[in-house]
């Protein structure tokens, strides 16, 4: 028994199976008379007498919240992987910018992907505005392999945004460090109960916590799970001097949802699939693609590096028209941006207009809804959405 937060990780969470973990992740050893996860620390500052020293001294820097929700990160990210370290941030953008910016400097070469998170474009114009090099090169073919080398970072992002292509992490990561560069990896569509980045090799797990892991559309989040002391000493410099740190309510649902992690994850992909599968039969559809499908052409090389698909099936109808259509006529599928909440979501991508998809092309977020009910409103907008 431990009467703070900081106490000793609790044993029930290792050695077990990854639902077992996932509704144990992070909590504090039982204290008589406390609840099982501790309530948000609402603090600016902490009591401090004598010497500045830690674990909790100012709240931009460090919060016992935070610490639990880093642990259970952690846990799922990096299991049994003592060394490995875990930072939370206010969104998944504030976490891939922390590792950019703190990783690389002018004169640098980083390796993008070009078909990656919509936002990926305007961070390689600040990295290049700093005298970075950037390089791109798309997820599908391994083909960020043919533009390594000189590169400091490789950035890789499977499945990408919103096309789910899947590259060979392992393949990139012994490539990249054979000419001595890092690799990290965007993990938000696969949550780490998807795929475990740093068991495949790369230096750092990257992701939104928006999506997926927290699952309820309602927070924005970022983590970093990262492997090597030094480089996490500077991702931490990073999140200090930007402030990019979530706030204590945000970090206490966050933990909270993680319970449920492996119940809606099995769920929600379990559903995507049943979903392709009924839009796989329909002439209209083209462009058809989720990792799980057996025919996709990321399926085998998904097959060896990840344990769930994900939940988001992405297509094309064959007119912008066609697609604003199918969207109107859905009764349990919000017309919505972002992934992996509860309730199932669907956008136009191109209507952003950041990604190089087609007019028409769809990406459908699957809920926890019933599985036949999704597929029967789905079949029916689709019937309905025809001219
Ligand atoms: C949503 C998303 C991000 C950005 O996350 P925010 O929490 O919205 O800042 C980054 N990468 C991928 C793959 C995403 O889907």
């Amino acid at each position: 028994m431990n009467d703070s937060p900081e106490g000793g990780v609790n044993r029930a969470a290792t050695g077990t199976g990854e639902g077992t973990r996932a509704v144990r992740a992070g909590l504090p050893e039982p204290v008589k008379h406390e609840p099982a996860l501790p309530g948000p620390a609402f603090a600016a500052h902490y009591h401090l007498p004598g010497d500045p020293t830690g674990p909790y001294n100012y709240g931009r820097d460090n919060n016992p919240t935070w610490t639990l929700l880093e642990r259970a990160i952690g846990e799922l990210e990096a299991p049994g992987q003592d060394a490995a370290e875990t930072l939370v941030f206010a969104s998944g953008m504030a976490a891939i910018s922390s590792v950019l910016f703190s990783q690389v400097r002018a004169g640098d070469t980083v390796v993008l992907p070009s078909d990656g998170y919509q936002v990926l474009p305007l961070v390689r114009a600040q990295l290049e505005a700093y005298g970075v090099e950037v390089r791109t090169a798309p997820t599908g073919g391994d083909a960020q392999l043919d533009v390594l080398d000189g590169a400091q970072l490789l950035w890789i992002e499977t499945p990408s945004n919103p096309g789910l292509d899947v590259c060979d992490v392992r393949r990139l990561a012994e490539a990249a460090h054979a000419r001595g560069a890092l690799v990290a990896l965007d993990n938000t569509l696969a949550t780490p109960l998807g795929q475990r980045p740093l068991e495949l090799g790369a230096d750092f797990s990257v992701a939104s916590g928006t999506k997926q892991l927290t699952g309820h559309g309602d927070i924005l989040l970022g983590y970093v799970t990262g492997r090597s002391a030094e480089a996490m000493a500077a991702v931490r410099h990073w999140r200090k001097i930007v402030g990019a740190i979530p706030g204590p309510m945000e970090a206490w649902l966050a933990h909270r949802s993680i319970a449920t992690l492996q119940l809606r994850v099995d769920r929600q992909n379990a559903t995507a699939l049943a979903v392709a599968e009924a839009l796989r039969g329909r002439p209209e559809v083209t462009g058809l693609r989720h990792p799980g499908l057996p025919d996709d052409p990321a399926h085998k090389v998904a097959a060896q590096q990840m344990r769930r698909y994900g939940s988001v099936v992405s297509f094309s109808l064959p007119t912008r028209a066609r697609a604003d259509r199918f969207l109107d006529a859905l009764r349990l599928v919000d017309d919505a941006t972002s992934f992996g909440g509860v309730r199932s979501t669907a956008e136009r991508r191109g209507r952003w207009g950041g990604d190089a998809v087609p007019e028409g092309f769809i990406r459908l977020s699957v809920g926890a809804e019933d599985p036949e009910d999704l597929v029967a409103d789905v079949l029916r907008a689709l019937d309905a959405s025809a001219d």
